[in-house]
């Protein structure tokens, strides 16, 4: 049986299958959770009942609305994307790049990105036997334009994907060195704003003056993590087609109906966002004191560095009930940390964990 079972397994599963692992994915029960970049604030008693009362309207015995054109449209506003620019609801914004390389995957070419940056562009071109091809940033996180400029000539990527802010580092390109990555790409560019709300920086306006420009927004760290909410923007001509490839009930009807309850309590979340760039800013100077080397940051978490000791100290925070990212066996990152703001109390009981370890 298990022979026979390994022979199938040989003969039919690609062979990244066989040797890749799952996304991990750290234990965090009874610990102070500030390894995913999640929002740390919940709802509010009050808010909450609103919207199971809203959630008790649905019929869950009918198929979801596969595609909620008010829902897009009041999304697309409160995203700040033009008008005349269309767009799609993935399941979280890890379903759109997933699909975003499968339109793609029959021409071979590559995937291009920065390194580090987001694991999924590189986890999801595998999956599609894609070569990945990333140029690195320097020791600062800074990008060398005209080697990426290069690169992008002599592979000709397929899709480019840039994190901007970039993840792990927190920093943004410069915005004319993606605008130029933009112009001189020779396929799709997409520009992953999964920080939108921390960044104060957007390439929203830009959509449709460029034919190859597509913008990837989540709600993940905007506050919804749990409801799996992501959406693609560009010109109808992309969206279109990419719908076609969208299986048609994605997004289910809870996440529909929440998503409309939050759109209309908007304020709520940005109120959030303030404050964790509040505290992203406190923690800055906090680890600064601490003589930590830490970048500044544009998003909802921060990287920090300490040479030789980062495995010990993620440990140590760990034992101590805090739970960050470790970026252990990384060629480049494995001196580094990145934790996510939490609220004041949380990032309070990380600072003082950490000053107990230094
Ligand atoms: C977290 C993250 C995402 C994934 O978001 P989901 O919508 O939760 O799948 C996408 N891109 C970047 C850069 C991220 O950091």
């Amino acid at each position: 049986m298990d022979s026979a079972l390994n022979a199938l397994q040989e003969a039919l599963l690609r062979p990244e299958l066989r040797t890749g692992k799952a996304y991990h994915v750290a234990d965090a029960r009874g610990l102070v959770k500030l390894d995913a970049m999640e929002n740390p604030y919940g709802l509010p008693e009050a808010l909450r009942s609103d919207w199971l009362a809203r959630l008790r309207e649905a019929p869950l015995n009918r198929y979801p609305d596969p595609r909620p054109q008010a829902l897009l449209t009041a999304l697309a506003r409160h995203g700040g994307i033009p008008e005349s620019q269309e767009l799609m609801l993935g399941n979280g914004s890890d379903e759109l790049i997933q699909l975003l390389i499968l339109a793609v995957a029959h021409t071979g070419r590559p995937v291009l990105a920065l390194e580090p940056s987001f694991v999924m562009y590189r986890i999801i071109a595998e999956h599609f036997a894609l070569p990945f091809v990333s140029v690195p940033l320097d020791d600062d996180f800074r990008l060398d334009l005209s080697r990426f400029l290069e690169e992008m000539a002599a592979r000709q990527p397929a899709i480019v994907f840039i994190d901007w802010p970039n993840n792990p580092s927190g920093q943004c390109l410069p915005e004319e060195d993606l605008e130029a990555i933009v112009a001189a790409a020779p396929g799709l560019v997409v520009v992953d704003e999964a920080y939108h709300p921390f960044s104060g920086l957007s390439f929203a306006p830009r959509l449709g003056r460029y034919p190859n420009l597509l913008l990837l927004r989540t709600l993940s760290k905007e506050g919804l993590a749990g409801l799996r909410l992501g959406y693609l923007a560009g010109p109808k001509a992309w969206i279109e087609v990419l719908d076609r490839l969208r299986l048609p009930y994605n997004i289910n009807i809870l996440s529909q109906l929440s998503l409309d309850f939050f759109l209309t309590h908007a304020e709520l979340l940005a109120e959030q966002a303030e404050a964790i760039c509040r505290e992203r800013e406190r923690l800055t100077e906090a680890l600064r004191e601490l003589h930590v080397q830490v970048w500044p940051s544009r998003a909802n978490f921060l990287l920090f560095r300490l040479p030789g000791r980062a495995a010990a100290i993620y440990e140590g925070l760990r034992e101590r009930g805090v739970l960050i990212r470790a970026f252990t066996g990384h060629p480049r990152l494995s001196d580094h940390l990145r934790v996510s703001v939490g609220t004041p109390a949380e990032n309070d009981r990380f600072l003082s964990a950490l000053e107990g370890l230094l």
